[in-house]
């Protein structure tokens, strides 16, 4: 061992992958990227311990599928093809009853021998032994699981020289079969790992028991028809519990007592790595380690079925039993003897695949990306696989995690997408409201725009004649104050006419440089304001100069200012603010009046909506004041409450300017 034999182990099934990060979490080494929106195994960092395949609810993780190798080693025949099973056989094949019968279905399947690998487990627990007893003063690393080997030497590559120079049973049994058959004899080894297919070159191929349940049903093999038969080879003892958790250190008797022994047993995924970093930093570097990458090899990812582990034990331990019972032990001593001068050694190197930790700087970009700026938002929660924010952090500049990986900050990534698009409804719901009510004011314009011009002819003729009339007539002509309230009412409507013609933006408008803030004041010094009423100008700008029509705009600021003061019977308040940036200058004009009722407020541009009674209003003003405000390309908007519940009542303009027309 100490070279993977095949280059990639694990593959992503495209059009399956769904993104939803669980193998990139529950990957142990983090060979996991995501590429293309795709979750890809790096298989140079790849330990093959299968968690990514058992994990993925979108069956987008397959293993490399090696039925077809054994099926051509079968079938060619050009040499013999030799079974070499695992000894976790009998928790997988529980609906089996007897070992004799699933010997049988693989010779029938074409295996010319089957050889139980437990035996090979004996062999390597008397080197164990042996090594423990010459090396007193030395602690290993059991090297029986291929993963926990990878990862030493992906990872640790410091510790390669800890690993127990021993071959795993499989190759054991395989150096066993070479020496007594020959180099021509081919060996597959069947059983729960995946890592297995990656272990070693003295293994022509290796299967899981999933993919040999396969061929059993694409060759019709079934238990009832086939010749029952023991394993070839020596019969094994109590390596047969190999697979269980504390296999190798109950077959050695080495005590993993908390009080007298020095062995460390222990598996799965967290707690494998725990160990080594420990056994690393030199906190358990007096104990031997005996890890298992999987909860025992009876959960290794090849097994057909991933649950039941005190089923599947109770299955062990009934075999190992009935075993023990019937063993011929000088027969098996014998056996030992006669392999004990087998080499079973083997040597480790390391492949270091760390990769070093990303500047300081970066790690605190990404974290302050995820939201976590002061210690209160590291929540560690490790929703995303990693034990810290930190890790999660670095594993995100190195490129291997995402940002979305973090629960708290997707949800909250969530929530504000929620927020803003609740906001952009708003606006398009106002800007639809807002095109419909310039729609109808548009169309209001032309009709309007039609009335004034063929009124301001006619018009023209009456206000003419009736002045020359009025010149005509004596001082003492009784006529004369008819005529003279035929012109003033003539006057009137020619008003009228050019109200409407502003509204209906007929009219060119002529732009000069205006200090707003003293137009503002000026604006105010041109109406009456009564003594009830108090007025305020108030700048936050620095630069009050735009461009604007000086004669167009005074209409606007009056206008609005003698509603607000008709507003105010009873007296009250103006108040005028000007704000803005190097764009744009904005005016609100805001009064303590009565306000305008919901129901009013889109009539209030339409032309003649007046709630003033006849004579006062012509409901013409803030139409003309909203087309002297289109012609410079300018904005309004107003926002009123007339319902003295809901607080002070009042009305505020919103008038926005560019300052270059
Ligand atoms: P008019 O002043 O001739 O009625 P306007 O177009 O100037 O016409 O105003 C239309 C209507 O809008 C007014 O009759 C009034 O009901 C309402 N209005 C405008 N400004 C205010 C304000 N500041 N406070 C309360 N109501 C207002
Ligand atoms: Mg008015």
């Amino acid at each position: 061992m100490g070279h993977a034999k095949r280059n990639k182990l694990v593959f992503t099934e495209k059009d399956k992958c769904r993104v939803c990060f669980t193998c990139v979490r529950e990957c142990p080494v983090k060979a996991i990227k995501i590429i293309n929106g795709q979750a890809e195994v790096l298989s140079e960092r790849c330990i093959g311990c299968g968690n990514c395949v058992s994990v993925c609810s979108q069956k987008a993780k397959v293993v490399l599928d090696l039925k077809s190798e054994v099926e051509i080693l079968l079938q060619t025949k050009e040499a013999p093809v030799f079974a070499l099973l695992a000894p976790s056989f009998p928790a997988e094949f529980t609906d089996i009853n007897d070992y004799r019968i699933l010997t049988g279905m693989l010779r029938k399947l074409g295996f010319e021998k089957v050889f139980d690998v437990a035996f090979g487990a004996d062999l390597v627990a008397r080197k164990y032994n042996q090594l423990l007893e010459d090396n007193s003063e030395q602690t290993y690393i059991s090297s029986d699981c291929p993963a926990v080997v990878f990862y030493v030497e992906h990872f640790h590559p410091d510790l390669v020289n800890r690993i127990a120079p021993i071959v795993s049973p499989m190759v054991a049994t395989a150096r066993l079969i070479k020496e007594t058959y020959g180099n021509n004899v081919k060996t597959v080894f069947i059983g729960p790992c995946f890592a297995k297919k990656a272990e070693s070159d003295e293994i022509d191929v290796a299967l899981t028991f999933k993919e040999l349940r396969e061929l059993f049903a694409k060759y019709s093999i079934n238990e009832s028809e086939v010749e029952a038969g023991e394993f070839d080879g020596p019969e094994s003892a109590m390596g047969s519990i190999f697979p269980v958790t504390r296999g190798l250190s109950q077959n050695l008797k080495k005590n993993d007592n908390i009080a007298e022994g020095n062995v460390i047993v222990d598996s799965g995924k967290h707690n494998f790595k725990e160990a080594i970093k420990e056994f690393e930093r030199g906190e358990i570097s007096n104990y031997n380690l005996e890890l298992l990458c999987c909860e025992g090899c009876i959960l290794g990812p090849g097994m057909s079925e991933k649950n039941k582990y005190f089923f599947k034990r109770s299955q062990i331990s009934k075999y190992v039993k009935e075993k023990m019972n019937k063993i011929d032990i000088q027969k098996w001593n014998e056996n030992i003897s006669k392999y004990n001068h087998l080499d079973l050694s083997q040597t480790f190197s390391p492949l270091d695949r760390r990769i070093s930790d990303p500047e300081q700087e970066e790690i605190q970009q990404v974290l302050a990306r995820m939201g976590k700026i002061k210690t209160s938002d590291y929540l560690n929660c490790g929703a995303c696989g990693y034990e810290t924010c930190y890790e999660h952090a670095i594993s995100v500049v190195q490129g291997y995690a995402e940002s979305e990986m973090c629960l708290p900050y997707t949800i909250e990534k969530l929530h504000k997408y929620v927020d803003d698009l609740n906001d952009s409804n708003e606006k398009l719901k106002n800007t639809k409201l807002a095109l419909k009510h310039s729609e109808k004011l548009a169309n209001m314009g032309q009709i309007s725009a039609g009335i004034a011009h063929e009124l301001n002819n006619p018009l023209g003729v009456i206000t003419m004649y009736s002045n020359i009339i009025l010149d005509e007539l004596k001082s003492e002509d009784p006529l004369r104050k008819d005529v003279a309230l035929i012109v003033e009412q003539a006057h009137r409507c020619k008003g009228i006419v050019s109200g409407l013609l502003n509204f209906a933006r007929k009219n060119k408008i002529k732009v000069q440089e205006v200090d707003i803030v003293e137009f503002l004041q000026h604006s105010l010094n041109s109406v009456v304001i009564p003594a009830n009423i108090k007025t305020s100008v108030n700048s936050g700008i620095s630069d009050p100069f735009l461009m604007i029509d000086p004669d167009q705009m005074i209409q606007v600021f009056t206008n609005i200012e003698k509603n607000a003061i008709e507003a105010m019977p009873e007296g009250g308040e103006i108040n005028i603010f000007i704000n803005g940036d190097d764009k744009h200058v904005e005016i609100n004009i805001c009064d303590t009046g009565s306000g305008i009722p919901e129901e009013n407020m889109d009539k209030l541009f339409t032309p003649f909506f007046t709630t003033k009674e006849i004579g006062k209003g012509t409901g013409l003003g803030l139409p003309l004041v909203y087309g002297i405000i289109k012609m410079h390309s300018g904005k309004i908007s107003v926002k009123s409450n007339s319902n003295p519940k809901m607080g002070p009542t009042g009305t505020e303009f919103k008038i926005t300017l560019p300052r270059i027309n």
